[in-house]
């Protein structure tokens, strides 16, 4: 029997290239692969231990971004939490997830929401300070790391343990 519960489903929301599929490859294998194929959505399932819970996880990482209303609007209906990723290299990037907020908002009662600033190993690059993506963070009530995809696995784990959590709490709502 091959049929598993799945307990949460996340996808990774974002502009082009601030690592939302080196962050979703690393925390499923541990590793960071330098360069992936973007051609199209990959949606990985897996098992993972958090607070030692076995958690069955699906994981979208979305191809060549769309970040129309349709296109984020049915996978904020299809996930039970959203990581919202920019690139602390990149100010476009973080407009960019201030701007998707607004198709979000139909689902806040059901999804919950994570701010990530990836690529916090290139600070001689940086354009968005950590402060920025905390206040954001506190003007969603939503949890907000800084992370490198690059750098380990610790701190991207972290986020999506976290956000588990969150996804928890709410369903029990
Ligand atoms: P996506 O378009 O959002 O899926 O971005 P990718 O995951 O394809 O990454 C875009 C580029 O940024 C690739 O060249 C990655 O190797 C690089 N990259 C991703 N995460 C990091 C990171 O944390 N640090 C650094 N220095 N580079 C990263
Ligand atoms: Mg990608």
């Amino acid at each position: 029997d091959s049929y598993k519960q799945t307990d949460a489903k996340f996808a990774l929301l974002g502009a082009r290239n601030v690592g939302k599929s080196a962050i979703a490859v690393r925390f499923l294998t541990k590793r960071f692969i330098g360069e992936y194929d973007s051609t199209q959505d990959s949606t990985y399932q897996f098992n993972s231990t958090i607070d030692d819970d076995q958690v069955n996880l699906e994981v979208l990482d979305p191809g060549p971004e769309s970040v129309s209303e349709p296109s984020i609007g049915s996978r904020a209906l299809w996930a039970d939490g959203l990581l919202l990723v920019y690139s602390i290299t990149d100010r476009k990037s973080f407009k960019v997830v201030q701007d998707l907020l607004q198709f979000i908002d139909p689902f806040k009662q059901k999804t919950v929401i994570i701010v990530i600033g990836n690529k916090s190993d290139l600070e001689h690059e940086r354009q968005v300070s950590e402060g920025e993506g905390a206040s954001l963070a506190e003007k969603l009530k939503c949890s907000f790391f800084e992370c490198s995809a690059s750098e380990g696995y610790q701190k991207v784990a972290e986020a999506f343990h976290e956000l588990y959590r969150e996804v928890i709490k709410r369903k029990k709502e």
